[in-house]
């Protein structure tokens, strides 16, 4: 079941009910792709169309911002919980490599891709890596032509959105792939150059703070990200 917050149409799934509708899709031999909106999405898309329909048109729609849950509270259609794009791709690397199924990494600086793979096999020797590519790429058909040339199951596409999105839009059943997955900055996180926030941050709610305290760079970005909850209020307001 879905639910709509401020135009997009999340699923409320916990993680481990993603987790399981994931590893679906990964048996399943057809190309799905997997969305992981912030609530910098829901506020770019208000204004790219094209970017909120590849959103709505995605398999599993996983609200991956602590904003995205507190906007739905306060529209008074709560989610379940937040479901973070990392963790979920956490669970399908499990998954992958119980089924000794093979990984493609898409995105991020040149070098981040590979050493992600390397500290991801370490952690799961059984699935196969079967090639990386960083994301400052001109040739969009070639890098297609490249990932599907690897045959992968599993593709994490880490381009930033709305990039990421697209492509997976655009390109994805060209890949033969059965799970796309857009990432942001995960591969980052993954290669050890971005630590994700300790914990206790984590469940209070304040990763964001951590980011923001690592990378203050990030501030002209995060300054906007309380506009959505204003918005989802003033939502609220109207349908009452
Ligand atoms: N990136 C890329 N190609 C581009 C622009 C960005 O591969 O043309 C990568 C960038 O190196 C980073 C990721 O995409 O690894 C985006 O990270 P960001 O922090 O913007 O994403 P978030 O984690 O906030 O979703």
């Amino acid at each position: 079941m879905k639910t709509e917050i401020l135009g997009i149409q999340f699923d409320n799934l916990t993680r481990e009910e993603a987790a399981r509708r994931g590893a679906a899709l990964l048996e399943e031999d057809r190309f799905h792709y997997v969305v992981t909106p912030n609530p910098e999405f829901i506020l770019d898309s208000e204004k790219d169309s094209e970017f909120r329909d590849v959103l709505n048109g995605a398999d599993l729609v996983l609200p991956d911002g602590i904003g995205v849950v507190y906007s739905a509270r306060i529209l008074g259609t709560p989610l379940k919980e937040r479901v973070p794009g990392i963790e979920f791709a956490a669970d399908m690397l499990r998954c992958l490599n119980q089924r000794e199924g093979r990984l493609y990494l898409l995105g991020a600086k040149p070098g981040v891709a590979e050493e992600a793979g390397r500290r991801i096999l370490e952690a799961h020797p059984n699935l196969i890596l079967c090639g990386t590519q960083d994301g400052y790429f001109q040739d969009e058909e070639a890098v297609l032509l490249k990932v599907a040339a690897a045959q992968p199951d599993l593709l994490f596409v880490c381009l930033g959105a709305p990039k990421q999105e697209k492509w997976m839009a655009r390109w994805g059943r060209h890949t033969g792939a059965r799970l796309a997955i857009g990432l942001g900055g995960a591969l980052d996180v993954f290669a050890g150059k971005v630590e994700r926030a300790p914990e206790t941050w984590q469940r209070l709610g304040l990763e964001w703070a951590y980011r923001l305290k690592k990378e203050p760079q990030r501030i002209g970005r995060m300054v906007r990200l309380p506009l959505v909850l204003v918005r989802a209020a003033g939502a609220r307001i109207k349908q009452s």
